[in-house]
């Protein structure tokens, strides 16, 4: 039984950053390693780190004078980062770059008396922080239709939270452009790793028999990643672990496939291919 991954998959640039922040912290020594909101969406990884003394906090409040305070890959608003700044021992800003970028483009916008409309989820983190950083003139829709509530808009920058479908940004930046009398400064700043995850999972799905997407079942990119899967694919699933592969599932299969979301630790995907190798061996021995 072949075992093949994905061409691209699980941690995706920003999180792996984060994540290595956070060990060289570690490393370091120093005060207990806090992070504001949970560092990565993985149950797994977070107990592991968990097990090194990384801990989540709610709110800059509960950092004090020991706490490593981590921003995590998401970002924050100028004000919670100068909060963090002002109680915690340090902070370490894991501020994915595409996210930054984002904040900055917003931020330079509306020192110019310009309007910025952001494509995105209003209530995501992502686009708290960035609201954040031009809080009188920034607009978070989720698709076009909700451009027509905006007021008139004063010489628009269109953005996009990094992790929505291009279809919704074209939409909206459209729908900017008719409402507005000035043509708007479009800029896209979605980011490729969900889609190349994607993409790499569909190009593999139609050449296997069974097809494995290891990531969390609450975690939307893994989801969609099976889902993508599924189209080519019959016997595709979703696991967390490598515990939840049925051997059954794989008995008769000549090729299966692996991929794995952007929050998913290398660490996990090896466990996953060892135990289909074990389980291929098995198959073929029995
Ligand atoms: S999905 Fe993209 S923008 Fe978000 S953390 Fe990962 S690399 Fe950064």
């Amino acid at each position: 039984m072949e075992v093949l991954l994905a061409h691209e998959y699980g941690f995706c640039f920003g999180v792996e950053r984060a994540v290595e922040m956070v060990e060289d912290a570690l490393a370091e020594g120093g005060g207990p390693i806090r992070s504001l909101g949970p560092l990565i969406h993985n149950a797994q990884e977070m107990e592991r780190l968990g097990g090194k003394g990384v801990s989540t906090i709610d709110a800059p409040t509960e950092a004090d004078s020991e706490t490593v305070a981590v921003i995590r890959a998401h970002g924050v608003t100028p004000q919670v980062q100068r909060e963090l700044e002002e109680r915690a021992a340090q902070v370490i800003d894991a501020t994915c770059p595409f996210v930054t970028r984002v904040q900055h483009l917003a931020e330079r916008a509306a020192q110019q008396g310009r309007d910025v409309v952001v494509a995105g989820n209003p209530d995501h983190p992502e686009m708290i922080g960035v609201v954040g950083y031009a809080p009188q003139n920034t607009y978070v829709v989720r698709d076009a239709q909700e451009v027509a509530g905006l007021p008139p808009l004063r010489a628009p920058l269109v953005v996009s939270q990094t992790t929505i479908k291009l279809q919704t940004f074209l939409e909206v930046a459209e729908a900017v452009r008719a409402k507005s009398d000035t043509e708007p400064q479009v800029v896209n700043t979605i980011c490729s790793a969900t889609r190349d995850r994607q993409d790499a999972a569909r190009a593999l799905a139609g050449e296997v028999d069974v097809f494995y997407v290891i990531g969390g079942r609450h975690s939307s990119n893994s989801v969609k990643l099976l889902a993508v899967c599924e189209e080519q694919c019959r016997k595709s699933f979703l696991i967390e672990t490598p515990a939840e592969i049925n051997p059954a599932d794989v008995i008769g299969a000549g090729r299966v496939g692996v991929t794995a979301g952007a929050s998913t630790p290398n660490w996990l995907i090896e466990q996953v291919v060892q135990r289909l190798h074990a389980i291929g061996e098995n198959v073929v021995a029995s």
